[in-house]
């Protein structure tokens, strides 16, 4: 393809499929609210873009980890709800307060941090509370469920959502998956009336038991796979392509890049493209004559990355392309419709959520769907 914009490689957002794809998982978690989790840059999609569309197809609560994550989505939507899963970062409550950002509490230190913080402005400012039920990350211990209970009751303060997380949704049926759903149930008992969440995307795909009043999908709005063994049922969102530098031919027995780790079995036609590890194509997709890396996607073929990636370049085998060449600054399609995110991140042993967020190189972004309406 023709890149449409710069010298460099290109990442093309579909903001109308990552809107698709909000309201398809908001159908599915129907009777529940459906959140936007768009921490980490909106999963490399960009943020600011990404928090637009999403609240365009409806969303009105967002999940970022850090306070500047939480100041971006706010800059962008002034009305959104805006959590930031990594807590209250100390001393750090009142940007939180200026910016209505709502931590998500997850120690008796941050809680008493922000009830200071509420009894010294005399205001309840609200918050979330993260109970652990078997991730040993954030989250208070189960045995805390009832000090801050009472710790809140004697103040009359009440959190907005309580929250836990999933160590193993996309196995739906791993039984670690039961037995969190049964202590977070037991963890609500001690906050009636207070709305749940405990379902990231592959939580909402598992079933309604999941869903309580609020579900938290990330990596399935942005087309990735959530679900292991199953059909990945959303829209790609993320296109990339890099621009070839030069095609050059090689002989039979030649290697190929750094540490000579590819060498040639036939006279081949060998594809340079600007394109590597520094730009999110991580080295672990790289190809030895015994194991496969990346393919990428040119002049309606598939084509292996052979050798090495190197910073900045990589090397494509095109060969069976025959007399249809590529010419210098034609775009390769690196992940697309033709080179899934799952098969990309299968074949780098990594997932989804790694490749995107690894997109932060060198190329131009380029916003596509942007005049996506809810229903459309
Ligand atoms: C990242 C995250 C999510 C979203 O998870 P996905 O698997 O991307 O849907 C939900 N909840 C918490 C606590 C998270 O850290």
């Amino acid at each position: 393809m023709k890149l449409t914009s710069g010298l460099g490689g290109q990442l093309t957002i579909d903001l109308g499929a990552l809107a698709r794809n909000w309201s398809a998982l908001d159908k599915v978690s129907q009777g529940a609210l459906t959140a936007a989790v768009v921490k980490a840059d909106a999963y490399g999609t960009g943020i600011e873009m990404a928090s637009k569309a999403l609240h365009a197809a409806g969303a009105r609560f967002f999940f970022v980890a850090t306070p500047d994550e939480g100041v971006a989505v706010r800059t962008a939507l002034p009305d959104a709800h805006i959590f930031v899963l990594n807590g209250l970062y100390p001393g750090a409550a009142n940007l939180y307060i200026r910016q209505n950002l709502m931590p998500v509490l997850s120690s008796m230190e941050m809680l008493e941090e922000w009830l200071t913080k509420c009894v010294e402005r005399n205001e309840a400012y609200p918050s979330a509370f993260h109970f652990d039920t078997g991730m040993n990350r954030l989250g208070f211990r189960l045995n805390e469920a009832v000090v801050v209970r009472e710790r809140i009751g004697r103040l009359g303060y009440a959190p907005q959502m309580v929250m836990s997380h999933l160590a193993c949704a996309d196995i739906p049926n791993h039984e670690k998956n039961r037995t969190q759903l049964a202590l977070f149930s037991s963890v609500m008992n001690q906050f009636p009336g207070i709305p749940a969440s405990l379902a990231n995307s592959a939580g909402l795909m598992t079933g309604r038991a999941y869903h309580f009043q609020m579900v938290r999908p990330g990596i399935a709005l942005y087309g990735g796979r959530a679900v292991v063994g199953r059909k990945n049922p959303m829209a790609p969102v993320v296109t990339l392509h890099a621009p070839v530098l030069q095609v050059r031919e090689a002989r039979t027995g030649e290697t190929v890049g750094y540490g000579a780790s590819y060498s040639l079995s036939r006279d081949s036609r060998l594809a340079v493209i600007g394109h590597g590890y520094a730009d999110g194509f991580l080295r672990s997709l790289s190809s030895t004559n015994s194991r496969p890396g990346a393919k990428v996607f040119l002049h309606g073929k598939l084509c292996p990355v052979v050798g090495k990636i190197s910073m900045d370049q990589s090397i494509v085998d095109i060969t069976e392309l025959g007399a249809n060449l590529p010419r210098p600054g034609e775009g390769v399609e690196v992940l697309g419709p033709n080179v899934s995110l799952d098969e990309q991140a299968d074949a780098a042993g990594t997932i989804g959520y790694e490749l995107l967020t690894s997109l932060k190189g060198r190329y131009n972004r380029v916003y596509v769907g942007n005049g996506y309406m809810p229903g459309e």
